[in-house]
């Protein structure tokens, strides 16, 4: 037996007005993911806790059944290993903002944009120069665009702490905040005054870079500063193989996503096209994922745009990109063995296309197998789901569950 776990980021919603009072879940035309549900069993999930919005980085821990309050330690270096840059023990990492701040360096824009990979790039070269020429005292320093207006900030060296607040106000018209040290040790006090040194000279690297008048030029909000949050260091987690004896993989291209799969140890899949924004291919990753579980008997497949569309607000967009997931979903269906593999979806969080944000609503599972439990859910959706199967569960235990219907569950007791 062989499962797939799909996780449409965000993809859960709350009632809207201009839907006539449907979420975008229940609005949008998803005849595969409705025949997951209604011939398999559905619930709903409570991430971490009833009311808790969580942060995509716990919530992809807590799907793949780690205990979050045991393996958590930042968002920072999960983005950094998903991409590709080497973090050691006592590495801080930061996530950092491309941004748009004005003469008084109050935030117009914290993502630039959402400023395309092309121009982030080049602006980080002249980050990184700046960071030749003048580096912090510490042991060493990397920076590094990921993806869309996402960077990344490694630090190295002996006097840091990961007790230092964000410089990232977390909203727009305010102005950048300082770095401050959270306790009163010389490494606190020594790491915030690294980060606001660096605010400075980064704005000083960006503000008349020839990309940024270029795109002043053409009506674009300049990216002449770098925001800084989430600072984390490497976690120390047991891999899923050991923890389930299974064979996982991942495709995922969210960089945070990522680092939550490598992290666990899972073996990270290409799928051509794909881009954890809103134009991936969707296709290419159902192929991948039916590729995938020729060779590996737990695959896990994430998309990011349900989740960007909620952070914008724009429902009908979640709803255009809940189709193309049907139609990821309707790939697997048509070409895996159905009588040996077990199809999982759900959402690793409510993102409120009111709020712009994470929210914390429980979110709607579907499982579908040979030898599941069926229940009278036809829809799959965040209110029918609540009348399924598996009832009310946290998202800790989705991989459990999914383990016993592989046959792998150990027997407590004798
Ligand atoms: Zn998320």
């Amino acid at each position: 037996m062989k499962a797939v776990l799909i996780v449409a980021d965000g993809m859960a919603d709350v009632p809207l007005k201009e839907l006539g009072g449907k979420t975008p879940l229940e609005a949008a035309e998803k005849p595969s993911l409705n025949h997951v549900a209604e011939y398999g069993v559905c619930g709903i999930a409570d991430i971490i806790e009833p009311g808790i919005p969580p942060g995509s980085d716990v919530a992809h821990l807590v799907l793949l059944g780690y205990d979050v309050m045991e393996v958590y330690s930042g968002r920072g270096a999960l983005e950094a290993i998903g991409s590709l840059v080497d973090v050691l023990p006592n590495d801080l990492v930061f996530r950092c903002n491309f941004a748009t701040v004005n003469d008084k360096l109050m935030v117009t824009d914290r993502r630039a944009g959402r400023i395309g990979n092309a121009d982030a790039t080049e602006l980080a070269r002249a980050v990184e120069d700046s960071l030749r020429e003048d580096p912090p005292e510490t042991g060493g320093t990397l920076f590094k665009s990921t993806l869309e207006h996402r960077a990344i900030l490694r630090l190295s060296g002996p006097n840091l702490s990961v007790m230092v607040s964000d410089t990232d106000p977390h909203e727009t018209g305010v102005k950048v905040l300082k770095a401050r040290p959270l306790d009163d040790s010389q490494e606190a006090i020594n790491t915030s005054k690294i980060l606001n040194k660096l605010t400075q000279q980064f704005h000083k690297a960006l503000k008349d870079h020839p990309i940024n008048k270029a795109r002043v030029k053409k009506g674009l909000p300049p990216a002449n500063i770098v925001l800084f949050r989430g600072v984390g260091q490497l976690p120390e987690i047991e891999p899923l193989a050991l923890l389930y004896d299974i064979q996982p993989a991942a495709i995922a291209v969210s960089p945070l996503v990522r680092g939550v799969c490598k992290t666990a140890g899972m073996r990270l899949l290409v799928a051509d096209g794909a881009t954890g924004t809103y134009n991936t291919n969707f296709l290419a990753k159902a192929k991948t994922a039916v590729q995938a579980l020729k060779t590996y008997d737990f695959v896990f497949v994430h998309v990011k745009a349900t989740d960007l569309a909620g952070h914008d607000h724009k429902p009908r967009k979640k709803i255009d990109i809940i189709k193309n997931i049907d139609a990821l979903v309707a790939h697997i269906l048509n070409h895996v063995d159905l009588d040996e593999t077990i199809i999982a979806l759900t959402s690793d969080h409510t993102t409120s296309s009111v709020k712009g944000d994470h929210s914390g609503e429980p979110v709607p599972i579907a499982i579908l197998g040979p030898n599941v439990r069926r229940d009278d859910v036809k829809e799959f959706d965040e209110i029918s789901c609540a009348r399924g199967g598996l009832n009310r569960i946290k998202g800790r235990d989705l991989m459990p569950i999914l383990i016993n219907l592989l046959g792998k569950a150990t027997k407590a007791g004798s």
